[in-house]
This record gives C-alpha cells, structure tokens and sequence, in this order.
C-alpha cells in the first residue's frame, strides 16, 4: 500500500497478542474535554434541569439496549455494565447536580463536569483499591451523560459494517462489550494496562491490542492502515511496503502457528525428554469450562469461587452452590475440578454486610480468614463441594493459608460437614484431596509443615509476588516492581517445591505466572508438577513445554538461582532458550 504519508511506529504496553493489518476506525476523537461554564437566566433554569434529566434518561436507555445484547462470551463481564446502570439511578448524585444548576444558574454541563471531579475525588481518597476502582466507573457513567448533554453521538460498535482496527482514547467496558469478532481485528487505546478490563477482554476475544500509547487517537485518522503487533506491544502508521510485506509474513505465519498449537492442545504436554506435565485452566464461571476443554485443558486447577457471591446482597444458599459445582465437575468428569473455597475481601469485595471497612484489605480479613470467623458461610460451601464430590472427580483447596492452625480448622469444619451430610444421608464423597493455596510468605517458609497436612499445593503467584515484594497488586504506581523473576521470587517457589518433594506432595502452580512461556524453563526446572491458567494460554504453553528438556532446565536452574536481578535473569533466558521460546506464539 502506497501512501504518502511516513511510517511512525508508536510503543505501546501489549494487551494481548496476535497481528493484525487493517484500516483504522477512531472511536472517540471528538472526546467531550472542553467544557465551558455560562450563566443560566433564573427563568430557564427549569428548562436547564430538564435539559439534563433528558440527557440522563437518553444515557441510561443506551446502557440498557448495550446490556440486552452483550455477546455470550462476554456475558459474565456485563456485571460492571449492571454497577454503571446503577450508578445512572444514584439519587445523590443527580440530587448534587440539579441543585448545582439551580444554587449557582450555571449550565448542566458545568454542574455535571463539576460533581463528577468532586465524587471522584471522595473515591478515589478511599483506600480500599475496590471502592477506589470506582472512581473510574463514575467517569464513564459521567461521559456518557456529557455525550447526550453536549450532543455528541457515543459511536455504536454494534454498528460498525466493515472490517476495523478499533483506535480509541479508552475503551470503557460497555464499548468492549459491544465487539463483534467478525468487524473487529483488533484495538488500540491511549490509556490502559496490562491488568486493565478491556485488556482481559481483548485476552478472552483473543483479539490482537495493544494498550496504553499515550496519543494514539491524535496521531491516527480514520482510514489510515495500521498494523497491530499485540505480542510487542507496537503499533506502525502508515506502514512502507516493505513494512507491510513483512507484518504479512508475519501474521500468516502467526496464523498458522496458532491453528497449529490449537491443533494439538488437546494431546498431553510431554516434554522433550518424555515428562508429562498436566496443564489445567482457571475458570470463573462455570460456562468457562467449555474455553478450557476447547483450549485441550487436562482439567480444572483453579475454580474461583467468590464471583457467585458478588454483586448481590445475600449469599448463596447450599442448593445454588452445590447445582454450579456439580455441572462443572460432570462436564469435566474424569478430569479433576480444584474448587477453591471462597477468596472474598482483599481485591474482590462482596456487597452482602458482611463486607468490611478496612484500611488495608490485602492484609485483612479475606479468604480463609473470612471463612473461619464465618463458620455458617464456610459450612455452607464445604458442604455443597462434598455433595458434588459425589458427581466428579472434585479437589478442594484452601486460599490465603499463612499457618498450621487454619488447615486443621478448616479440615475439623469439613469433616463435620461430612458427617452432618451423612447423618442426614445426603450423597456425597468425603474421599477427596484437600489442598492449599501457598501465597503467603509465611506459608512457603514453613511448607515442610503445611505439607504434612495436605495433600498438594498450588502457588498462587499473584499474592505471593505482591507479599513477598510488598507491592499492591492493583497498584499502578509500584507496577514496574511486581516481577516474577525477582530472584526472592524464584528462591521462594523453589523453596516450597522442594519442600514439597521431601514430603511425597505435588505442587501446582495457578497465578498468572504459569501462563508465560518465558517462565517455563524455570518452573520446569524447579520441578512444578502441573499448571493451571487462563484458558486461551493452554495451547502455547503445552507445545512450548514439548520444546524443553526438563534435564535441561534444572542445570538451566543453577545458572538462574545465580542471578541477582530481574533484568539478569530475563537476559539469561533470551540468551539461553532464545530460539525455543521465539517460536512461541507470543513472539515473532
Ligand atoms: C494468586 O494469588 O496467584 C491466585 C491464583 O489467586 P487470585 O488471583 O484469585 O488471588
Ligand atoms: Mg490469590
């Protein structure tokens, strides 16, 4: 393609990976950011208030038409869409802004731009990372008001017909929400992380997208061809043709590679000399059980629990439990389903009561903590997993354990579960394993204990990364510390891995580090024994683990164990496993 404009290549963070080549669709150029602040006559401020209440009617019916047609495999992401919806109808806010117009006769606009950066404010003033996190809520509910007051029409990306890359400032989660696979190629945005939502949902769609590049919008027209290298995190305006010629290659052979892997995701990892590793998926929901047996999943590592018992003001009852554990384990079944019991509090809040107000939820009351002092809620769930322990092959593991005492509470409230369940002849199997969670330092330090009283462990590395590092997990501002290959990190698993070993139990790993074939050589060569992610990352970590030698890996190891930085030990891996891992389906 001859233009006449220069290529630019823009750096970006990758949201997720894969090449696209395409015209550029401009989402939100013309953004709502000027704003003017005019006197309201007394005799129209009637009219100004009503101008405002329409705005607001006209911004919620939009919401409720996006949330009526949010796509199947988005369905479970729709419940932030449900929290805007409320915030549409939040009587003290409105209250705020009408008031506003009438005290001081100024302009809807003003009123509403004005109450917007005071609420948010008081938000984002509050230390729990939750409540914090709402104060980006407020902005998108406030933006699509602004739209219809100012009279700027939201673009539709249900309505876009033709094939686009989606170039915006930001993507709020009812636009993700509302992407069509056939249309969209991919996306880019100005603003956003890695941990971001519309990064999670590019992941999902498996839809190529880089993030955070600063002026994208202003540098993009629409029309323009860009190419989209998620893998990278690089976006190339204008491409020359040689450019273009290239990225072609490149995306046909990414394609092909990628069928490729899909193709054989559902044989076993077997490594290059002949040890099988079982690569399991995390799910939410159980209609993610269908992602990981379509990704060749060997089973369910880690079910995540607590997201039936958010958003909602009561908890869920035995019977609603026990009918979701039972689906997934029989749609599994004869794989194995590792339920983890409920991880509440900390960076997932629960809106029944019993939420608490705490200064540092990450150190609070979360998880197992939570369940032992709620015997009533804990009983409830053990006995619903017992039931359907009955109708599958069903673990159970324990979140959060930091000491001795909280696995033998929680094995005396499981076993009366049992006999309870047998008193009342409800069927149920008591013969399963029972494992826990390792992500807390104290816990790995003491593993050879902890392991005397279970059956497995799983590292959860997202916790054990944030404790050990002492860096907030959600927090932008320390993100360039949170390093898996920190070489504390790295000491640390191995720790609990050999621990582990010397007590005949197997160690799991089902954090997000699991999921990056950068890391394989290294937790191979520790000995992790299984590995549970992200449904989509199962294909590319099962054909990397049949590129490396686990005899390898271990001397690989000692050179690893050696380093005294991140940086040293990420060098040491391009150097060393380059080639392997470069022909991974994560880079070129
Ligand atoms: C972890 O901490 O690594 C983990 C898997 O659990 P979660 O992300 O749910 O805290
Ligand atoms: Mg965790």
């Amino acid at each position: 393609m001859q233009t006449d404009a220069r290529e630019i290549i823009l750096k970006g963070i990758s949201g997720s990976p894969g090449i696209c080549i395409g015209k550029a669709y401009l989402v939100d150029k013309e953004g709502v950011d000027v704003i003017e602040k005019y006197t309201i006559p007394p005799e129209n401020i009637r009219q100004e208030t009503n101008r405002f209440k329409t705005a607001v009617t006209k911004a919620r019916n939009e919401l409720e038409d996006i949330i009526k047609d949010v796509p199947e495999e988005l369905r479970h992401h729709a419940a932030i869409l449900e929290t805007h919806l409320l915030l549409h109808k939040d009587k003290m806010f409105y209250g705020k802004i009408i008031d506003m117009i009438k005290a001081e006769r100024i302009n809807a606009e003003w009123a509403l731009k004005e109450t917007t950066a005071q609420t948010k404010s008081m938000f984002n003033n509050i230390p729990d990372p939750y409540l914090k996190s709402r104060a980006a809520d407020i902005e998108h509910v406030s933006e699509r008001i602004m739209r219809n007051l100012v009279g700027i029409k939201d673009v539709n990306i249900a309505s876009i017909d033709k094939r686009v890359i989606l170039v915006a400032h930001d993507l709020s989660p009812a636009q993700t929400s509302q992407i069509q696979l056939e249309k969209i190629m991919g996306f880019i945005t100005d603003r956003g992380g890695r941990a971001s939502h519309t990064s999670i949902i590019a992941r999902t769609l498996e839809l190529p997208a880089v993030l955070g590049l600063d002026n994208a919008t202003r540098i993009i027209k629409t029309d323009s061809i860009i190419v989209v290298d998620g893998a990278k995190g690089i976006v190339i305006v204008n491409p020359e043709d040689e450019t273009l010629i290239r990225y072609e290659e490149l995306a046909k052979k990414y394609a092909l590679r990628k069928a490729d892997i899909l193709r054989t995701s559902d044989r076993p990892a077997e490594s290059a000399d002949g040890q099988t590793f079982s690569i399991m998926g995390n799910i939410e929901l159980p209609e993610e059980v269908v992602a990981v047996k379509d990704h060749g999943g060997d089973g369910i590592g880690l079910y995540r629990t607590e997201f039936l018992y958010m958003n909602r003001d009561t908890f869920p009852d035995e019977q609603e439990l026990f009918i979701q554990y039972k689906e997934v384990a029989e749609l599994m079944y004869p794989q194995p389903v590792t339920i983890r019991t409920l991880d509440i509090n900390g960076d997932k809040a629960i809106s029944t009561k019993a939420a608490t107000d705490e200064t540092n939820p990450a150190l609070g009351l979360r998880a197992i903590r939570f369940c032992l002092q709620n015997p009533g809620i804990f009983k409830t769930q053990l006995r619903a997993i017992l039931r359907a322990a009955a109708f599958g092959n069903i673990r159970l593991l324990l979140p959060m354990i930091s000491g001795c005492e909280e696995i033998i509470e929680s094995i005396q409230l499981l076993n009366q579960a049992a006999s309870d369940l047998e008193s009342e002849a409800l069927p149920h199997n008591r013969d399963i394993k029972v494992g826990i969670m390792i992500e807390v330092p104290s816990a790995a330090v003491i593993a050879d204990q902890l392991a005397d009283l279970v059956d497995f462990f799983s590292i959860g590395t997202n916790d054990l990364v944030q404790y050990t590092l002492a860096i907030d997990r959600g927090n932008r501002h320390v993100a360039y510390l949170y390093n898996t290959l920190h070489p504390a990190v790295i000491r640390m698993i191995k720790f609990i891995v050999d621990a582990g070993k010397k007590k005949q139990i197997k160690t799991f790993m089902c954090g997000e580090m699991a999921s990056e074939i950068i890391n394989l050589p290294i937790l191979m060569g520790i000995g992790i024994d299984a590995f549970s992610m992200a449904p989509q990352s199962i294909p590319s970590i099962k054909n990397m683990i049949r590129k490396i030698s686990v005899s390898e890996s271990r001397l690989f190891l000692k050179e690893v164990l050696k380093q005294t930085s991140a940086a040293d030990t990420m060098q040491l891996i391009t150097d060393t496993y380059g080639d392997t891992l470069t022909n991974g389906i994560y880079t070129k």
